[in-house]
């Protein structure tokens, strides 16, 4: 447990959390939305304080990142609590645990971890990181030291005053989006009033120099699988971020509350990801479909094929420099 760094404290006793855009304001004794912060006689204390659930090294490429230092190895860490409520959550037993007694691991302890079994970065992911940000902070800090890359996970609802602190050492992070951020669908399936905090943080990071991929959960029920839903979100990024923007179509598979809903169909997916090309968008794929061809990474300009991928798997990356071999185009891939 560690006195949180993101609170007020107000007239009436309670304390203001400004680390989310929820903005909780929890009387004494109570906990936030998120299960993990808890006012003790007046202060906000983080319970879930290096306090991991999750701890492995995945491929870069599983976050999904395909455009940021692709082919390197992450640690991947998370903890319980989440500030969503996501019904079709696939790491509920995490994400909405309420309970925190999972064993103490220091930055120092987890940056030697990861040293050791030879990462070349860490990711802040499964559940939403901005609900561990000091932890997260004081890690990303230490793994800087030791030239490491940080990334992170996120569904963007972090307040900008918060992102001032952890975008100092954050490098890249995908944003999360779900249902193309149709509001509806966010409080109805998601309980969270409004997804537009997501917007502010993104022009944020983006401000601040974090590389960003964009990813969108196309769910196969009426709100959020709307095409005009999927073409409001990309005009945003393309005139905010810039066409440049990696954006994933991702496909859903049942789970949690939602087992009712079957998987998105594949002609669903080829149709949002068609659409956001038509819109402008250069580098487009669809995940969570094992070896379909938008797994691969192709030149916006000559359609060479850059990084040819099989999954979470690279079969080769043909690029020189930052440039296609092909056609000499600056691609916006950092290696
Ligand atoms: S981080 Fe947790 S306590 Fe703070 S505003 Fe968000 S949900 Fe509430």
């Amino acid at each position: 447990m560690k006195e949180a760094s993101f609170y007020n404290v107000l007239d009436d006793g309670k304390i203001l959390c400004y680390l989310c855009a929820r903005y909780c304001r929890i009387p004494e004794g109570l906990i936030g939305f998120c299960g993990v912060r808890q006012n003790i006689k007046g202060k906000l204390y983080s319970l879930n304080y290096g306090r991991l659930i999750a701890m492995h090294v995945d491929p870069i490429e599983k976050k999904p990142l395909m455009h940021y230092k692709p082919g390197t190895w992450v640690m991947s860490i998370a903890t319980a609590g989440c500030n969503f409520a996501c019904q079709f959550c696939q790491n509920f037993d995490i994400s909405q645990r309420r309970k925190v007694n999972e064993p103490y691991t220091s930055p120092e302890e987890l940056i030697e971890l990861t040293v050791k079994r030879r990462a070349q970065g860490l990711s802040y992911t499964y559940n939403e990181p901005t609900i561990f940000a000091e932890y997260a902070i004081d890690v990303m800090r230490l793994a800087h030291s030791k030239g490491l890359f940080n990334t992170w996970v996120t569904n963007g609802f972090m307040t900008v005053e918060a992102l001032d602190d952890i975008s100092k050492y954050l490098d890249a992070a995908t944003v999360d989006f779900k249902g193309s951020g149709n509001r509806e669908f966010y409080r109805r399936h998601m309980m969270v009033p409004e997804s537009e905090p997501i917007l502010d943080a993104l022009l944020e990071m983006n401000r601040r120099g974090v590389f960003i991929e964009i990813t969108d959960l196309i769910i196969p029920i009426d709100i959020g699988s709307d095409l005009r839903d999927l073409e409001r979100l990309v005009k945003w990024i393309i005139d905010n971020l810039g066409p440049e923007t990696p954006f994933h179509v991702l496909r859903f598979h049942p789970d949690y509350r939602m087992l009712n809903v079957p998987p998105t169909p594949l002609k669903m997916l080829e149709k949002h990801a068609e659409k956001a090309k038509e819109l402008g968008l250069e580098y487009v794929y669809i995940g969570n479909v094992w070896g379909h061809p938008l797994e691969n990474t192709y030149c916006p300009h000559c359609n060479h094929t850059i990084i040819s991928r099989l999954g979470f798997q690279i079969r080769y990356i043909d690029i020189e420099e930052d440039r296609c071999p092909k056609c000499g185009a600056k691609l916006n891939i950092v290696m």
